[in-house]
């Protein structure tokens, strides 16, 4: 057996079963965090920035501190932020460095939670996306360590440690430019106490630095949201642009022009739709701004299409925008069409659908528990009774929830149930750090009509916000001719991607 055969397959080797079962929707990718201290300061910093960014990956935390001795503290576990605050603490420590990173998956177990770093390495890693092209890194890696790698960024982090006679700056000039697919990485040096911020060229993933408020150095995360304990004026919240690479360290901030191939601009529209936090700002765009305006673009052809429902509900917290945005064009429509306040007021948006907040992750529930929806929701059956409802949601992937959810309204009495996504239907799966196959098992709207979709899911009707329409949203919100990528709605895939050099679809 060829050598790259043999590490491919002691790689394939490895689980690739998910440790968790996924609820309805997409798996989410992977958020980092990092901190820059002039003077030594706590790793526990990275609570309150991993915690606000925990919805971005749920399966695992990892924090890596930089002590001023060059030793490392470190806590990489499964669960959240909180199941995992009493560990952090116990690892606390005054560091120069701290990388954090949330983490989803669905290869490997303990040994691949990041940030990647271990005694006698120079380098630690953490990355939020999915590299493409892994195993053409196989040979920048020693024999013996091929055989222990976990996921696509462990192949990374192993190429980068792999050259211990060159600078960083020179091992990133090396790597970097030949590594396809989505990553905004971390990367800290032990050797020169440096902070190293890098977005791909392509820019699918977000990532983002600012001043501490206190003046002790800098911090960085993928979410603007995880800025707000540390930096309170947004405007200091600088974005890392597609392709650029920033160094911190003791002399303060630096650009480090990386040699990347000439590459067009393919930001991730679902981070907009569904990934990014509504109280973030990504892509120079403001998340919850994003969605409501899709939510009117809704309203305003259901609207042209003489559409009027009863009672408009949301579904989930990321839905919630775009209910905002359909029902405020309603409301307008309505008025000026000559309803009363009475016939208004019964339209506005109701609590319809109640959350059980004890049954919080449906997604480790076991296989064939359609029930968890049902045991999740309570419906509000006087609210739905005899009426018309709208269930607008932000997305609708799989489809099984929004099923079950519509066969419980109309168990309470609901008379007629319409679905309406904020974003297109998804067809096609994601290579690039969000977890969907283009297969017709995850997805519900490959090679259906909008109809039969009706049908499947128990609807009156389904309708979606059209493509074009959202990406101009996208475009004139983030005041760019930035390009985004669109591939899991319409199949144009930003970067090529070879299946022979893929692993997984790890973050
Ligand atoms: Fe984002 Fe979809 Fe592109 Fe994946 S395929 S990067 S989810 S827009």
């Amino acid at each position: 057996m060829a050598l790259a055969e043999m590490n491919i397959a002691a790689y394939h080797g490895v689980s690739h079963e998910p440790l968790t079962e996924p609820e309805d929707g997409v798996r989410h990718n992977c958020g980092v965090a990092a901190f820059y201290f002039n003077t030594p300061d706590s790793l526990s910093n990275l609570i309150p920035a991993l915690t606000s960014l925990n919805h971005r990956g749920q399966e695992g935390v990892g924090v890596v501190g930089l002590l001023p001795d060059r030793t490392m503290t470190i806590h990489r576990d499964e669960g959240l932020v909180k199941d995992n605050v009493r560990q952090i603490v116990r690892a606390d420590a005054d560091v120069h460095i701290a990388l954090g990173h949330d983490r989803y998956s669905t290869s490997g177990g303990v040994d691949a939670w990041q940030p990647f770093g271990e005694e006698g390495e120079r380098i630690v890693t953490a990355h939020n996306g999915n590299i493409t092209n892994p195993l053409s890194f196989l040979n920048d890696i020693p024999l013996e360590e091929r055989t222990i790698l976990s996921s696509d960024t462990h192949v990374l982090h192993k190429a980068l440690n792999a050259q211990p006679e060159e600078s960083v700056e020179e091992r990133i000039q090396k790597i970097l430019p030949r590594v396809e697919g989505a990553y905004s990485l971390t990367i800290a040096d032990r050797d020169t106490n440096s902070l190293y911020l890098i977005r791909d060229p392509s820019g699918f993933r977000p990532l983002h630095y600012a001043p501490l408020d206190n003046g002790n150095g800098y911090m960085a995360a993928s979410e603007s949201v995880a800025f707000i304990p540390f930096v309170r004026d947004a405007t200091k919240v600088i974005e890392i642009l597609p392709g650029q690479c920033i160094r911190i360290d003791a002399d303060g901030v630096s650009e480090i022009p990386i040699d990347f191939p000439e590459t067009k601009s393919a930001q991730c529209i679902f981070e907009l739709v569904y990934l990014g936090g509504a109280a973030s700002e990504i892509f120079n765009t403001n998340v919850h701004a994003f969605r409501r305006a899709c939510g009117e673009n809704l309203a305003e052809v259901d609207i042209e299409h003489g559409f009027i429902p009863d009672i408009i509900v949301p579904i989930r917290d990321s839905g919630a925008a775009a209910t905002e945005g359909y029902s405020m064009k309603f409301i307008e429509h309505l008025a000026r069409a000559g309803y009363s306040p009475e016939e208004i007021g019964a339209r506005i948006p109701r609590e319809a659908l109640l959350r059980n907040n004890s049954v919080q992750r449906t997604f480790i529930l076991p296989k064939g528990r359609g029930s968890a929806v049902t045991e999740k929701f309570t419906i509000i059956p006087d609210v739905v009774r005899g009426k018309k409802v709208v269930l607008i949601d932000d997305s609708v992937v799989r489809g099984n929830t929004m099923t079950h959810l519509i066969q419980m309204l109309l168990d309470e009495g609901a008379s007629e149930v319409h679905v309406r996504s904020a974003s297109p239907p998804v067809r096609h799966g994601c290579y690039y750090g969000v977890d969907f196959s283009g297969s017709d098992q995850e997805l519900i709207a490959v090679g259906k009509t909008e109809q039969q979709i009706a049908e499947i899911i128990g609807a009156h009707s389904i309708a979606y916000i059209n493509l074009q329409d959202m990406v101009g949203i996208a475009k004139t919100m983030s005041g760019r001719e930035n390009d985004f990528c669109t591939a899991c709605f319409d199949g144009n895939y930003p970067v090529a991607v070879d299946p022979d050099l893929l692993l997984g679809k790890a973050c």
